[in-house]
């Protein structure tokens, strides 16, 4: 029997505070638009080990590898899909190296995005070998060292069973999120409630579930009420929202969050029901260090209400950002 070390932090505190964002962070230490960051694993493995001490230093109980898009299908876009083992073992082992270091517990989280490609029946991706290329990824991330793995930014209910399955494979822990970025559902049009039922349903099954990235904090914060709905009171559930809202600048998205927006955000994260809070896109270790300030010693008052949750940030209902000129040109630049 391996150990768990996340279910033992989880036995140990109320909360648990997840990491900010890898590619955001990456982006500040250099890397260009265009770029694969999965490849720095290889290329530039200091400055991943930079990104994930940064955030160790602002408290992060969970750190994601730098995996986010190391799948098969997705490294075919630069013909790197016979790295996937070599990318996703480095990924694991920086991390594994940091979280070594840390001296308390600190969980490696293997990050596992989506493919990028639409699965049957609607598109052309078969079950089969969905679940093939993440459990390639999975296995490789766990030889690495990784503590559990962690999928993140789902938007169907086929592509979560093929990652789950993938990963679970591997016989270590399994945490899944989704992006509910669409008129309060996902890009596929699952809602928080049915997204929650059906995390809970899955066999193997997950050991947590929740929403990261999306259109903004109020937003998300809405989502975890809508996963509680549904979601039975002993289910871990996690936020990783965005830091502010998503806005196009000069062709690239940008995030206009404050490290108090993060501080206001997380608090109302705990009082909505989210066992593990972090930040997705544009959130750094500065303002991962307000989250960790703001929930250390915080007794959450009841669940907010939607009136409430508007009030601190802003609407709910937001509209996914659209570039000046053509719709949908950088989708593959959104990172988990
Ligand atoms: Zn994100």
């Amino acid at each position: 029997m391996m150990s768990d070390v996340l279910a033992d932090l989880l036995a140990e505190k109320d909360w648990l505070l997840a990491d900010g964002a890898m590619g955001t962070s990456l982006f500040q230490r250099g890397l260009e638009t265009g770029e694969a960051p999965d490849l720095w694993n290889i290329d530039q493995p200091e400055k991943v080990m930079d990104v994930h001490q940064s955030f160790v230093d602002a408290g992060a109980d969970i750190i994601l590898t730098n995996s986010f898009g190391a799948n098969a299908l997705r490294l075919k876009l630069h013909g790197d899909q016979d790295r996937v083992t070599e990318i996703n073992r480095a990924a694991a082992e920086l991390a594994r190296r940091v979280a070594d270091h840390a001296g308390r517990s600190v969980v490696v989280a293997g990050s596992m995005g989506p493919t990028g490609e639409i699965m049957e029946p609607v598109g052309p991706l078969s079950m089969a070998d969905a679940t093939q290329a993440f459990h390639e990824q999975a296995a490789a991330l766990a030889e690495g060292g990784a503590d559990v793995l962690w999928i993140e930014t789902i938007s169907s209910t086929e592509e979560y069973e093929a990652a789950v399955k993938g990963a679970a494979a591997t016989g270590l822990p399994v945490v899944g999120t989704m992006t509910f970025d669409t008129n309060g559902r996902t890009m596929m049009g699952v809602t928080p409630e049915d997204a929650a039922s059906f995390a809970s349903s899955l066999s193997p099954g997950v050991h947590g579930y929740g929403c990261n990235c999306g259109v903004g904090p109020a937003t998300l914060i809405d989502t975890v009420l809508g996963l509680r709905k549904t979601a039975a009171d002993t289910d871990i559930i996690v936020a990783k929202g965005n830091c502010g809202i998503p806005e196009y600048v000069d062709g690239e998205i940008a995030y206009s969050g404050s490290p108090e927006i993060m501080a206001t955000y997380a608090k109302l994260a705990r009082r909505a029901g989210a066992r593990i809070i972090g930040g997705c896109c544009g959130t750094t270790a500065i303002h991962l260090k307000a989250i960790k300030e703001a929930l250390d010693g915080y007794d959450p008052e009841p669940a907010p209400t939607r009136e409430e949750i508007e009030a601190l940030l802003g609407p709910v209902d937001q509209p996914k950002p659209q570039p000046e000129g053509g719709e949908g040109r950088r989708r593959n630049r959104r990172r988990g």
